[in-house]
């Protein structure tokens, strides 16, 4: 604990303190401090600094919270929401942060510890790097290092969705103060804490699909058109926990809740996304054709592959389907094969043409 941190209470005590279990109060009798089962009362201002100082957790954790940590009602919930303030009095929280608390936030694992001063230091990494030294990852220290950390995933792909669960792995920012740490996750999942804050207050704003599909213009004005089994088939293809981490509390609309899972992510989705919007025009488009019955020779192995094929698009497992294995629908050689024996010359299945 800093000197100056004892005499900051004592200032502060003129106005009177209360935060945390701490109480600090100038009246007529002097100075009087306590904290959970302790209490001093009428003393000097040489006696106030004496028993603060037997109180040095009390006394840096008010000192952090009124003079380091963000002011901004969101990003002060958030901290105190990493570091189990509701949960644990000061003294254990100060005992679990002399380990490090932590906690995941999406694909990130944050680790809450204590400066000398008692002042909170942030480790920020991906939570598949938890037990990594920070020697083995790439080590920042500036927030907006976050932008390009982010920008592709592990394969060099840019990430449209920002909270797509494709984060890279192998970066770290091992030292954050408190403002630097919600800087650099405004980066990573930008809005999250504070749309997570608005659902804790209950005041997160949820535009259903039908508000937001009526309120697009240009381009976008078509998917107004979509029937809510169409909305449903969107929410399940993109906003599942395998495609992207909020948890989707948007629904067609107020009266009309979708089936799709909504997911399991710590923060919440207040509206349709531009990128599921841009995805809803093309499904408009196509939902405004109508069937048609085509006839198609297959073997039942070559229906089965083609199921195969589309399903290994569909979850992203295409890359990992090795060329040696031609058990697999997918296998490069197998749906070559197929193409070879199906298709005819102009690229239709079975020689069957789209038109007639
Ligand atoms: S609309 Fe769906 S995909 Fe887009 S951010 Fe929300 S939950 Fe994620």
């Amino acid at each position: 604990m800093q000197p100056d941190q004892v005499e900051a209470l004592r200032e502060a005590a003129e106005e009177g303190v209360e935060f945390d279990g701490l109480e600090a109060q100038r009246d007529g009798d002097g100075y009087r401090l306590a904290v959970p089962g302790r209490e001093w009362t009428g003393l000097t201002a040489a006696a106030f600094d004496d028993a603060a100082r037997e109180v040095p957790a009390h006394v840096t954790n008010w000192d952090f919270w009124a003079h380091a940590a963000p002011t901004h009602a969101a990003r002060r919930a958030f901290l105190r929401w990493l570091e189990g303030a509701d949960e644990r009095d000061v003294p254990a929280r100060y005992e679990a942060l002399a380990d490090g608390v932590a906690r995941a936030w999406g694909q990130l694992r944050i680790t809450v510890s204590l400066g000398d001063d008692g002042h909170r230091r942030y480790d920020l990494r991906h939570e598949a790097d938890a037990g990594e030294a920070v020697d083995g990852l790439d080590a920042f220290h500036d927030p907006l290092d976050a932008r390009e950390i982010v920008k592709f995933d592990e394969r060099e792909r840019y990430r449209p969705l920002k909270t797509a669960p494709s984060l890279r792995t192998g970066w770290a920012f091992p030292d954050l103060d408190a403002a630097a740490l919600v800087e650099a996750l405004g980066f990573v999942y930008p809005a999250t804490v504070e749309n997570w804050h608005r659902e804790r207050e209950g005041e997160l704003d949820v535009s259903h699909w039908r508000d937001t599909a009526e309120r697009q213009t240009g381009i976008y004005d078509i998917v107004d058109e979509l029937e809510p089994e169409a909305v449903d088939r969107i929410a399940a293809t993109c906003c599942v926990d395998s495609q992207c981490l909020k948890r989707r509390e948007w629904d067609y609309d107020e009266d009309h809740e979708l089936d799709a899972e909504r997911g399991e992510g710590e923060f919440p989705c207040r509206e349709p996304c531009s990128l599921v919007v841009a995805a809803a025009r093309k499904w408009t488009k196509l939902e405004r054709e109508e069937s048609r019955t085509y006839e198609f020779d297959l073997t039942p192995s070559e229906k089965e592959q083609l199921e195969d094929i589309v399903d290994a698009v569909a979850d992203g497992r295409v890359d990992e389907v090795r060329e040696a294995d031609v058990y697999e629908g997918a296998n490069r050689y197998r749906a070559r094969y197929l193409r070879e024996k199906l298709f005819d010359e102009e690229g239709r299945l079975c020689g069957v043409p789209t038109e007639e």
